[in-house]
């Protein structure tokens, strides 16, 4: 695959995140205020819904861009996903007759606000990285206990909030709760001390399901993906984590970014799972390659200092592909719906250097990261930044995932002031 020319030039960089060859899907607004669908071509974001009110986009049925948000497209299933992308693709190559038309729908990337492009019906985030998951277990419950039997079986998770999910960009107040540190002898109520982030990828479920699905059909079903902080408070974690899994230590906010890379911009980039130590039974098991070759970095910068990147590693590195998790949480009868988000995981490679949370960079706080300013971390402070960047690399081109973004508040002095 190499790249498709746009008559958007800026389009045709070879370091472009958004060439035509992507086409991702996000929701902005101008100065107006005015909420609609775009999608990202350049450094210029194509006008959907007045594409389709001036009629250069007409996918027949009821109007799919009339609300500032992607699910209308998402329920209308695979066939008019594809029938919109060839469209897009179309108006957007070079040559194209409708340009003059065009021209005047293109808004430029740097005077829009980004929002978020779906509306997300609940939030499943899943354990399903094998670094990841030995790194913590071995800090939580020793080297002997760090995965749990069923790991290797299926993809383990818990069942999120939808609440808590916010566009890329939002700030992030520290949290609040009830900790109880390896030294303490009663739990108290107190500002995280140990509050990270998780690098991941959101899957987005495209369609309803409401009976059990094949890992295929799951494959089918998905719509797109975004980048994905799970930040987690470690030290609440620790305290409330058993038997029911994480609760309030995932609860403060989930970060997305804004725009909906769809699977089709992904799949000259599949990759296979790894080698199975234990064969998984049938509704789990894979058939085609299911995972992508997506390379992923996590940036902090303090207050007013440049980024530093403390890691870099792969979304190949998953256990479970997304297709995989979504047929697993189908399998007891679990409803599956449009908007649905099925974060993957900590995205963990097998180096230092690799780790997708400051929990495991620094491990448990025992061994502080060095940033470029000179200052060290164990875990965020107040007034950092966290950026979560990823992208596909083609030949001659890139399918870029716009960044995911947030910086840490000061917890408030007392939260039920507010
Ligand atoms: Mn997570």
């Amino acid at each position: 695959m190499v790249m498709i020319q746009s008559w958007v030039t800026s389009a045709n960089g070879s370091d472009c995140p958004f060439p035509l060859n992507n086409l991702p899907y996000g929701v902005f607004s101008t100065s107006d205020g005015d909420s609609r669908c775009g999608v990202a071509i350049g450094d210029m974001i194509l006008d959907v819904r007045g594409c389709e009110q001036s009629g250069l986009i007409d996918l027949d049925g009821p109007a799919l861009f009339d609300k500032p948000h992607w699910n209308a497209l998402m329920t209308a299933g695979q066939p008019v996903w594809r029938q919109l992308r060839r469209r897009l693709t179309e108006l957007l190559s070079e040559p194209s007759r409708e340009k003059s038309r065009l021209r005047s729908l293109l808004v430029a990337h740097s005077s829009v606000t980004l929002h978020l492009p779906f509306e997300v019906a609940e939030f499943t985030d899943f354990y399903a990285g094998r670094h990841h998951a030995t790194n913590v277990g071995t800090m939580f419950r020793g080297a002997e206990n760090a995965l749990p039997p069923n790991w290797l079986h299926m993809p383990i998770g818990y069942n999120g909030r939808a609440s808590s999910v916010v566009v890329s960009g939002t700030s992030i107040r520290r949290p609040w709760g009830q900790l109880k540190g390896p030294n303490d002898n009663t739990p108290r109520f107190a500002p995280s001390a140990r509050f990270d982030l998780e690098l991941e990828l959101g899957a987005i479920v495209g369609v309803d399901s409401a009976t059990p699905v094949s890992v295929d059909r799951a494959d089918q079903m998905i719509f797109g993906y975004v980048l994905l902080n799970d930040w987690s408070a470690r030290d609440i974690q620790a305290w409330e984590y058993q038997p029911l899994g994480p609760f309030q230590a995932k609860a403060t906010a989930t970060s997305i970014s804004p725009w909906i890379v769809t699977k089709a911009a992904l799949e000259p980039f599949r990759c296979d799972t790894p080698e199975r130590d234990f064969p998984l039974l049938a509704h789990i098991r894979d058939t085609t390659p299911m995972l992508y070759d997506i390379d992923l970095t996590v940036q902090l910068a303090p207050q007013d200092r440049i980024p530093t990147t403390i890691a870099r590693t792969n979304y190949r590195e998953m256990y479970y592909s997304s297709a995989q998790q979504l047929a697993h949480h189908s399998s007891s009868g679990c409803p599956m719906r449009t908007g649905d988000l099925l974060g993957s995981g900590t995205i963990s490679g097998a180096e230092k250097h690799q780790r997708g949370a400051m929990l495991e960079l620094s491990w448990g706080g025992a061994e502080p990261i060095t940033l470029d300013s000179g200052e060290n971390r164990c875990f965020i402070e107040d007034g950092d930044t966290v950026t979560l960047s990823g992208a596909a690399h083609g030949d001659g081109y890139i399918i870029g995932f716009g960044d995911c973004y947030g910086v840490v508040l000061p917890a408030f002095d007392d939260p039920y002031q507010r």
